[in-house]
């Protein structure tokens, strides 16, 4: 178990400011009630990439997180960072 909040998709958005996809460079719309930058805001934005299935790399050997890096969920199903959903 860990009390630790943080998860990787915050640290992404903390750092990174947004979700911009390393391949196609598309960025994640976003719209938000809180202020920019704010722990809320921060919270949000992160959950909601998770939610529409960014994909943001695991730490490394060392525990080294590549926090700058992330891929929008259809260039992370392409390369096959996440299972593929059911295609239609
Ligand atoms: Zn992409």
């Amino acid at each position: 178990m860990s009390n630790d909040t943080h998860d990787l998709y915050e640290d992404h958005a903390f750092f990174a400011l947004m979700f911009d996809c390393e391949i196609c460079y598309r960025v994640m719309e976003f719209t938000s009630e809180h202020a920019e930058f704010t722990d809320p805001w921060f919270h949000e934005l992160a959950q909601q990439a998770k939610a529409e299935g960014w994909y943001v790399p695991p730490p490394d050997e060392k525990g080294m997180v590549d926090v700058m890096s992330a891929w929008c969920p259809e260039c992370a199903v392409r390369l096959g960072y996440i299972p593929s959903p059911t295609q239609t």
